[in-house]
């Protein structure tokens, strides 16, 4: 499928099969705000799970944490968020189309590694198992070109928006002859900044009411419980704290389904470490999140590195892990190497000391951050885009297949009787009632097999078993696999055996 035809498939897949509906969609939806549905939240809970287990679980010392939503209005002064949290905007004057002027430069640059890609693929068809790619993009000038072009204009943006030289990206934009993508026109206004927590009140009365911030990131609720944890855990350096939650930001430029959303789900791990050892932290979680992604099996290809140019003002280097969704290369993660920053900036403004004694080192300090940031929203896109796939089968006929990984599809096993008679529906509700206290599973007896196997290929269930005479007489079931539609005879134990091999975290977990 094409990539655009792809993303519309995938937002049409998603509300069909019950995976994600717009909000309140009776009212016409709120603009960039969605709804899990009955699939949707049991693949987000499996991705969550996913996560928790490889980050907390499996790692001695991180430990969990769920910190509030509302907190106490300091914490954004002294995290950055009041005075830096903010998006360069700038307004198309014809179209009167709001756009986040850095994305404007970055989809500019986006459109060079197309053309790159585009090289690529020409020179591979022309040279065949000759071709190496490699080599083609550090020789063919044309690539070379577009290569350095992009990397320069990176840099400069990266410098402008670090130096609050807005003047500069507007002169970028018009340089770069970027026009508004829904008018065609360059007639851009300047470059303004825009603050994108949003506000409430705490308090029944308006006089008395204080002034609160949705969290914009889960962050910060992780470094003001950092001696809480720390004390009451009697954790060494290093460790960590992880947690999921929701964070608001009052995105302008929202488009791009669940990519780009008002409210959102991160899972983030801050890992406290002594001063000095940052470096080797960073490279230490770029690594093993990388791995983590891989072990989901949506193809190493897919994933790529992006060093910021331009760095937060907490972080001494910051990357991210960038996945190829259906619209281009985009972050789905951030790893941030964050220094003393939040520590110190909360000891500051709170007036209590946030300081680690070290043991070994017989000394006080603020501890280091380097922090793993990953989108839940972003996660299921990228897995569920990457899954979806339409066929051709041998008979010419064509079938839709949600490849999802086996270990976060929302049901692991469908459980089919052949026809509605002959006792076979009690024998396959017999199946489930034992099957179901170790996994999620499905029962449908609805229309003809063939349909029921395809409706489950849709959803993404790995497995279904199907009852026909045949167990009446032996006890054995046909297994039948989602992914290469082979079938085979085995007893109920067996298939139940296959299955849960199949989707357990251990097996998908133990390589990382
Ligand atoms: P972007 O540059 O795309 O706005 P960011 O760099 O601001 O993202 P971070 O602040 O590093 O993002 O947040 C960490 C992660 O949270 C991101 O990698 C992304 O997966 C997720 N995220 C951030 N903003 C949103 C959003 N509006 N909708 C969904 N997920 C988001």
């Amino acid at each position: 499928m094409a990539d655009q035809d792809l993303f519309k498939k995938v937002l049409s897949h998603a509300k069909e099969y019950g995976f994600v509906f717009p909000s309140s969609e009776i009212y016409d939806g709120l603009s960039a705000v969605y709804d899990y549905g009955q699939q949707g939240v049991a693949l987000k809970k499996n991705l969550r799970e996913y996560w928790w287990k490889a980050m907390v679980q499996l790692n001695e010392n991180i430990v969990g944490l769920d910190a509030a939503i509302l907190m106490h209005p300091t914490t954004w002064k002294a995290s950055g968020h009041v005075d830096a949290f903010n998006d360069p905007l700038i307004d198309n004057k014809d179209s009167k189309k709001r756009y986040r002027a850095d994305v404007l430069v970055e989809d500019y640059v986006g459109k060079l590694d197309t053309k790159i890609e585009k090289e690529v693929k020409k020179a591979a068809k022309r040279f065949g198992d000759a071709f190496d790619k490699a080599q083609f993009l550090n020789t063919n000038p044309r690539g070379v070109g577009y290569k350095e072009k992009g990397a320069a204009i990176l840099k400069r943006l990266g410098k402008s928006l670090e130096n609050e030289d807005l003047a500069d990206v507007k002169s970028l934009i018009e340089e770069l002859e970027i026009a508004c993508p829904l008018s065609g026109s360059k007639n851009w206004t300047e470059v303004k900044q825009f603050n994108l927590m949003f506000g409430t009140k705490l308090g029944a009365s308006a006089e008395s009411a204080t002034e609160l911030y949705l969290r914009p990131e889960t962050a910060q609720g992780i470094f003001v419980n950092f001696l809480n944890v720390q004390k009451t855990g009697r954790m060494k350096l290093p460790f960590g704290i992880a947690q999921t939650g929701k964070a608001f930001r009052n995105e302008i430029v929202a488009r791009q389904f669940i990519f780009r959303m008002r409210e959102f789900e991160q899972m983030e791990m801050q890992f406290f470490i002594p001063p000095g050892t940052q470096k080797e932290w960073y490279a230490h979680w770029k690594e093993t999140r990388l791995k983590w992604h891989h072990s989901l099996g949506l193809g190493a290809e897919n994933y790529r590195f992006h060093d910021h140019e331009k760095l937060a003002h907490y972080a001494d280097a910051a990357c991210d892990i960038e996945f190829r969704f259906p619209f281009g290369f985009k972050e789905l993660e951030g790893i941030h190497s964050r220094t003393d920053f939040d520590l110190s900036s909360h000891e500051e403004f709170s007036g209590k000391k946030l300081q680690y004694f070290d043991p070994e080192r017989q000394e006080n300090y603020v501890p280091y951050v380097l922090e793993t940031s990953i989108g839940l929203d972003r996660l299921f896109l990228a897995v569920f885009s990457n899954a979806l796939q339409e066929e051709t089968l041998e008979d010419g006929s064509s079938r839709t297949v949600l490849r999802l990984p086996a270990v976060v599809a929302p049901t692991k096993v469908a459980v089919l009787p052949l026809v509605k008679k002959d006792g076979l529906p009690a024998i396959a509700k017999d199946i489930v009632n034992d099957l179901k206290w170790d996994m999620a599973v499905a029962y449908d007896e609805k229309d003809a097999v063939g349909r029921r196997y395809r409706r489950q290929d849709a959803l993404g269930t790995p497995f279904c078993i199907t009852v026909d005479h045949q167990t009446l007489e032996d006890q054995t079931v046909t297994l039948r696999h989602r992914d290469t539609m082979a079938q085979e005879r085995l007893s109920i134990a067996e298939a139940k055996a296959k299955i849960s091999e199949a989707t357990a975290f251990q097996t998908w977990l133990k390589g990382i």
